[in-house]
């Protein structure tokens, strides 16, 4: 315990403090980057290829095809799959901007399909009604680490012969079904930016599948679809993981499971102080289904329309981080208003109104914890009083 919190209640806590994570780990991460620089193999030096094996054994797949982003990811299995302009894909509306920007940049129609409600990710029924001739992929994406509606995502693609691309960027060893993400679709989508559960040093992406032709198209449009050298067959782009992202990864790689696990933590102790609080009555907690294992990026709440942005305030005076993940459904941002012919997105637009992320990384103290429910119990508290008085 820090001299900090031995001296009472923590002063501030913050939405992600990735330094906590990394500080016990640095003679490690010391070592495994002058490892790389003694070596002078900074572009698929030893530590890209373990990582890529390491990442598929995590997702339960055959490859492991690194890149540069989460994005590039996406951008590289559309590619691989030869969507362009024409076809349309469909992606959820209540998500990071990638999940469809990835579909627009090849000229292909992102189409966007509404939400469960209860876990915030891309609605079956809302798939189906969206399929038209041109549809060539989904993309469902696992949010704030808790798996899409898998089986039936894939009944749907089997029946019109569509591939699904899973965008599992804030879900790394998520599970569905006891079956880890990743290649329960087609191809699984993987970021490792900062915030995400497996966070590198700045970007980096990974692929994952089963199948190995897609896995060597993969590999040749991310090295500029050159096979052999200097040969091009496909018009590809750069885009790699470079070995010091991949050596800090594989450090981080052995904490991983644990880190989820304190999440898991972290989770089941917001909902029991909510609940003790009564809390429960004035925000919705978020939703975890027995069958499937949530990976807990974000701890996602919902706070009753009109005061979300008020309850936030109270949290930033003080000092407490949240966010919105995410303010702006995709269908209302101002570089798809030509693609405006989706209908409205009813619960879309509710969530993106109504949800608050609080903090849950893995090392987040039980003090800390404790300190975000009593702040929104102190909201919640002059709120009554204000609608007696
Ligand atoms: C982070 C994220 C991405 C993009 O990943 P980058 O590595 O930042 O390019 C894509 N989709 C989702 C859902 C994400 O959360």
């Amino acid at each position: 315990m820090s001299a900090q919190e031995s001296a009472g209640r923590p002063a501030s806590v913050p939405l992600l403090d990735v330094a906590r994570g990394n500080a016990p780990l640095r003679t490690e991460f010391v070592a495994a980057l002058e490892n790389v620089l003694d070596s002078g193999r900074f572009v698929f030096g030893p530590e890209v290829f373990e990582l890529e094996k390491q990442m598929a054994e995590a997702s339960h797949a055959k490859y492991g095809i690194s890149c540069a982003s989460g994005s590039d990811a996406l951008l590289l299995a559309l590619m691989a799959y030869e969507i362009g302009p024409g076809d349309e894909v469909i992606v959820p509306s209540f998500t990071f901007f990638a999940t469809a920007s990835a579909v627009w940049r090849l000229g292909a129609k992102p189409v966007f399909a509404d939400i469960d409600p209860v876990t915030f990710n891309i609605s079956p029924e809302a798939i189906a009604a969206a399929i038209t001739p041109n549809t060539k992929a989904i993309i469902p994406v696992h949010l704030f680490g808790q798996a899409a509606d898998m089986t039936a995502i894939n009944a749907i693609a089997a029946a019109h012969d569509l591939w699904v691309i899973e965008d599992a960027c804030q879900a790394v060893l998520a599970e569905y079904d006891g079956e880890p993400v990743g290649a329960i679709g087609d191809v699984g989508c993987y970021s490792f930016y900062p915030t995400k559960n497996l966070g590198g040093m700045g970007d980096g992406g990974m692929l994952t599948t089963n199948d190995e032709e897609l896995a060597n198209r993969l590999r040749l449009y991310r090295g500029h679809g050159m096979e052999p050298r200097y040969y091009h067959s496909v018009v590809g782009i750069n885009s790699r993981l470079d070995t010091f992202q991949a050596a800090t990864l594989l450090v981080k790689m052995n904490k991983l499971a644990e880190w989820t696990e304190m999440r898991r933590e972290n989770a089941a102790r917001y909902n029991e102080l909510f609940r003790a609080a009564g809390m429960d009555e004035c925000i919705i907690l978020p939703a975890e289904s027995a069958d499937h294992k949530h990976a807990w990026n974000q701890f996602t709440v919902r706070v009753p329309q009109g005061s979300r942005d008020h309850l936030r305030k109270h949290l930033a005076d003080h000092k407490i981080g949240s966010e919105i993940y995410y303010p702006v459904p995709l269908h209302q941002q101002v570089c798809f208003a030509n693609l405006a012919d989706h209908g409205s997105l009813i619960e879309t637009e509710k969530a993106a109104k109504e949800v608050l992320s609080l903090p849950i990384f893995p090392e987040l103290t039980d003090a800390e914890q404790r300190v975000v429910v009593e702040s929104i119990e102190q909201y919640y508290e002059a709120v009554n009083k204000k609608a007696v008085a």
